[in-house]
């Protein structure tokens, strides 16, 4: 099938190399015809992303941060000027200071836990309510989780609660927004390579650990969280919402 996402404007939050799951799913978007919007964190992966999103023609960068409420309103009116109406929001953010990712939970401190939930869960919200309102031909909005939300898995520690109060926002602006056409998903990829999961300690044995144990018998490659977002993104989609769909070859199942 091509063509799917034909006339679509979608924004994709969260390239920062061609690793990023971000890119990926930009990749799927872009091959099925949609118009791309990127944004940038900060001018450190400014290059790096303009270079990347260059090889799409058409698409347009913006820098945002995610935790300045004036840099996401200064966005959504660029949107609104360039794009008029918006049909996709792609959130791949997350973040967590390294030394939260490594030892006990127990040690997390208030800041630590302050800032990865503010970067990796509220951020969500803060894009949906200032981005619905573009939505106005119906949308589709899919941010990134992991298992580490309902499993205490080693070394993920305060991410792993900020995922969970990720997927409950899910679910809330799911039934929020579900009255205005738009839906709201996530996607629970397995592990992946990327600059955010080198921070993770150990990632490698994660990585041998999925390996052996899915029932695919093999790690999860971007360009599968690529076609399933582009899948989330597109009208085959429209019954889902609220939902927590995993990428993970099946590792989620096994005991
Ligand atoms: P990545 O490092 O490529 O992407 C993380 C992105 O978050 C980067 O682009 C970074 O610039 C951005 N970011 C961090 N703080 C920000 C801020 N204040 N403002 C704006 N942007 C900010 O790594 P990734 O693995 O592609 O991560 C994308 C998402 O996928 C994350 O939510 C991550 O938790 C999730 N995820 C990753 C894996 C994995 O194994 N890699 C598995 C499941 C879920």
């Amino acid at each position: 099938m091509n063509g799917l996402l034909t006339g679509k404007n979608m924004l994709v939050m969260g390239v920062a190399n061609d690793r990023s799951i971000a890119w990926a799913i930009a990749q799927s978007l872009a091959a099925q015809g949609a118009r791309l919007a990127f944004t940038y964190e900060n001018e450190r992966v400014e290059e790096r992303v303009r270079k990347l999103a260059e090889t799409i023609p058409g698409s347009m960068l913006l820098q945002c941060n995610i935790t300045v409420d004036e840099e996401i309103d200064a966005l959504v009116h660029q949107l609104k000027e360039s794009f008029g109406v918006l049909h996709g929001l792609v959130h791949s953010i997350a973040f967590a200071k390294t030394e939260e990712l490594d030892g006990m939970f127990v040690d997390t401190s208030r800041a630590g836990f302050t800032l990865a939930h503010d970067i990796s869960a509220y951020s969500l919200t803060a894009v949906a309510q200032r981005v619905y309102p573009l939505m106005t031909e119906g949308g589709s909005i899919m941010t990134m989780t992991y298992l580490g939300s309902e499993r205490a898995l080693p070394n993920y520690n305060v991410m792993g609660v900020a995922k969970a109060a990720l997927e409950a926002s899910v679910r809330y602006l799911a039934a929020d927004l579900g009255p205005h056409n738009v839906r709201v998903n996530a996607i629970s990829a397995g592990p992946i390579r990327t600059l955010a999961a080198k921070g993770i300690k150990d990632f490698n044995s994660i990585l041998r650990q999925v390996e052996a144990k899915a029932p695919l018998r093999r790690t999860t490659d971007a360009s599968e969280v690529g076609d399933t977002a582009m899948f989330l993104m597109s009208n085959l989609s429209r019954g889902i919402t609220g939902e927590i769909i995993y990428v993970d070859n099946g590792y989620n199942i096994v005991g």
